[in-house]
């Protein structure tokens, strides 16, 4: 219920307005993300990599339309890709299709997607592919796996395990030997698409999580959930996964003391650092998670 008001109040230009010209709030929503530009990002992530932890950067962004934007936020990934070699940060990067102009047409941001790709391959760097909302699933997976089969382990895929269809994407990406990154999700979906129990999110996330740790190809298990969290721990222990073959991702800001234990105890920790001039509906999607950080960000802009 909070996550679809969430939603909805990201789409509302008043509520955008008030949000974003506000300095408390604009204050909360920076311990979210890691600043408006590049410079900002690696700044604010310098204890993280210092600890020995990874980053994964994401321009924030907008479903774009327009292909002369879309092109744009291609040039824009590019360039990201390059300040990371220049300045030999320990970080991939993650993008999202409907940013390079997925809703114009699939050619388009598949081919928007091969430049991309050949500046990652040329820098020997990483790209992901964000999953965004049940209308997209399909004509992302339909790209990623037509890269896959040139660029290889360059590029690789969210699956969303709220999804009632995640079971049998986790067993097409085991099969095809494509690194996936297992999220619960964070989209508004009806209940035609995805489970509206949160106990069955998390049980779909715990199977598909031990499925990906049996036989995927390096899982990124996605997720701040400590009671998963130490499931995921018990599991790779009592089969003998070693820690090596697995990480664990978190997002920029959230549950810190567990991304330092979790490093600290020799996991892979890689931390999704968003940044970027538009960081507003990222914000709304962070607040919709968890009722306690939208009550401290609606005390604060009362009082102001
Ligand atoms: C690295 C990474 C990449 C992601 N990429 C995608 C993607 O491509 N597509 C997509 O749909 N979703 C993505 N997500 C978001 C994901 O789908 C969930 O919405 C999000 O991770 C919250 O779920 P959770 O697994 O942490 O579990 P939850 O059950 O929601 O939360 C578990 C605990 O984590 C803490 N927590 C969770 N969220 C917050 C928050 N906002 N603020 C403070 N504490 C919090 C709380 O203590 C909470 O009790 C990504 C998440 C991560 C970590």
């Amino acid at each position: 219920m909070l996550r679809k008001t969430m939603l909805a109040l990201a789409d509302n230009e008043t509520v955008t307005r008030m949000v974003t010209n506000n300095r408390l709030s604009r204050d909360l929503a920076f311990r979210f993300v890691a600043g408006e530009n590049f410079d900002e990002s690696l700044s604010a992530s310098h204890n993280l990599l210092n600890a020995g932890m990874t980053l994964t950067l994401d321009l924030l962004g907008e479903n774009v339309t327009d292909p002369d934007l879309a092109r744009q936020s291609a040039e824009e990934y590019c360039t990201i890709l390059d300040r990371i070699a220049e300045t030999g940060t320990n970080s991939t990067i993650s993008v999202k299709l409907t940013m390079l102009g997925l809703d114009i047409s699939q050619e388009f941001a598949h081919d928007l997607m091969i430049q991309v790709l050949d500046r990652a391959r040329l820098h020997n760097n990483f790209v992901r592919i964000d999953m965004e909302s049940s209308a997209h699933t399909q004509r992302t997976l339909d790209i990623f796996y037509d890269l896959h089969k040139t660029y290889g382990d360059t590029v690789g895929i969210v699956l969303q395990s709220y999804l009632y269809r995640n079971d049998r994407d986790v067993e097409d990406a085991i099969e095809h030997g494509a690194k996936v990154r297992l999220v619960k999700g964070a989209y508004a979906e009806p209940e035609t698409h995805a489970y509206p129990r949160k106990d069955d999110v998390d049980a779909a996330f715990r199977r598909q999580m031990e499925r990906l740790l049996d036989d995927g190809n390096y899982p990124a298990i996605a997720t701040q959930d400590d009671a998963i969290i130490d499931v995921a721990k018990g599991y790779a222990m009592r089969m003998g996964i070693d820690k090596s073959r697995f990480e664990f991702q978190f997002m920029f800001g959230i549950r810190e003391n567990l991304q330092y234990q979790l490093v600290n105890e020799g996991y892979n920790m890689r931390v999704y650092v968003p940044y970027g001039e538009m960081w507003y509906p990222y914000f709304m999607r962070r607040m919709g998670e968890r009722p306690a950080n939208m009550l401290f960000a609606l005390r604060n802009i009362v009082r102001s």
